[in-house]
């Protein structure tokens, strides 16, 4: 029994397209991809002619050490997006296997399994907002592919336990594949599951440059499994996933100066988000403020749609997230810089 049997027969069986740039590698004149042989006459345009390494070494060799692990167990995807969607293409066949998810969280699993014709079952957190184990094994049907665990959580800001993940990769294992969202990871100072890739085969982590690199607008993730998972994603994924210029960001992200830099601003998020932990616990109106480990705080208010209204008057723009079961009077709020979030204080009437 290998993870691949959980996986679609006919993407395991698929011939993926062939590029150019995978067919041949090396040479100086390169005559084989129908690329301008001339760079575009704008700033930064030097190299921009030729399409991009499908897996740039230098970059998955970067993120292979950031994440603990081995270079082959590395894809870099456009965003954790993209390999969200790249695992439900890949496991799920339309209109018979299903994703589980545990509501409130991050949207994108539902709306990725919707769009491929997959059921999403739902195991809601616990009153608490805690993830509990048996509840969400016995939310596991023989058609659940994947089970998507986000932590620390979107938008909630709560930590499942590593005890809690450990138990799932092993009661999951020939069932589905555990894939666990670490978008926040570097915001929690807690263990990552990658590490449970060495004793389970079927779990997968979802990582970003997206949060805590600063980098959302270049689109680079990852997605760290097993070598044979990422064979299989490697045959559905655009043959050019990664934009030179995003891939340089990215270096210049991970360098040495580019990490201290990083340190900094996450050092500087996680003091702004202890003061508006205990800031925002005191303004009138609010009824609870979430503990986070993330970049953001979930807060109940009196009046949710009122303070929305208020903040957004008032040029700051919140997130929304009545909608979310449970979290019918909370706005989710962003942790900014230092001034960013004086003026939500100000606009609650902190201090008043
Ligand atoms: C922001 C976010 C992502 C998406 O990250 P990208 O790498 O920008 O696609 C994934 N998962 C969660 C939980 C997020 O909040």
């Amino acid at each position: 029994m290998s993870v691949l049997d959980l996986a679609r027969p006919d993407i395991r069986a698929l011939a993926p397209y062939s590029s150019a740039r995978m067919e041949a590698q090396g040479g100086t004149v390169l005559l084989n991809a129908n690329e301008s042989s001339r760079p575009p006459n704008i700033p930064g345009g030097e190299g921009l002619n030729r399409y991009p390494d499908p897996q740039p070494p230098a970059l998955v060799a970067s993120l292979a050490e950031l994440y603990g692990c081995d270079p082959d167990r590395v894809l870099a995807t456009r965003g954790s997006d993209e390999a969200i969607d790249l695992l439900v293409r890949a496991f799920c066949r339309a209109g018979q296997d299903a994703v589980l998810v545990s509501p409130p969280t991050f949207g994108m699993y539902a709306v990725c399994a919707r769009i491929q014709g997959a059921a999403v079952i739902e195991s809601p957190l616990d009153a608490s907002g805690a993830l509990d184990a048996d509840t969400l094994l016995s939310a596991v049907s023989p058609a659940v592919k994947l089970v998507f665990v986000c932590t620390p959580n979107n938008p909630t800001g709560n930590l499942v336990g590593v005890d809690v993940l450990d138990r799932l990769a092993r009661e999951l294992a020939g069932r589905a594949v555990l894939v666990v969202d670490e978008a926040y990871a570097e915001f929690s100072g807690t263990a990552s599951a990658v590490s449970l890739i060495d004793a389970y085969d079927y779990v997968a982590v979802l990582r970003t440059l997206s949060k805590a690199w600063s980098l959302a607008g270049a689109r680079v993730g990852a997605l760290v499994a097993r070598p044979d998972v990422i064979g299989l994603l490697r045959r559905i994924i655009p043959p050019y996933p990664l934009p030179s210029p995003c891939v340089d960001a990215a270096l210049g992200a991970l360098s040495y100066e580019g990490r201290r830099v990083q340190r900094h601003h996450l050092n500087e998020i996680l003091a702004e988000r202890a003061r508006m932990f205990a800031e925002l616990a005191r303004v009138p109106g609010v009824r609870e403020v979430l503990p986070s480990h993330a970049n953001f705080l979930a807060v109940r208010f009196d009046d949710a749609p009122g303070t929305y209204r208020r903040l957004l008057a008032a040029g700051v723009v919140v997130r929304d997230i009545t909608k979310y079961p449970g979290l019918g009077d909370a706005l989710r709020i962003t942790v900014g810089t230092g001034n960013e979030n004086d003026r939500v204080l100000a606009v609650l009437g902190a201090g008043a």
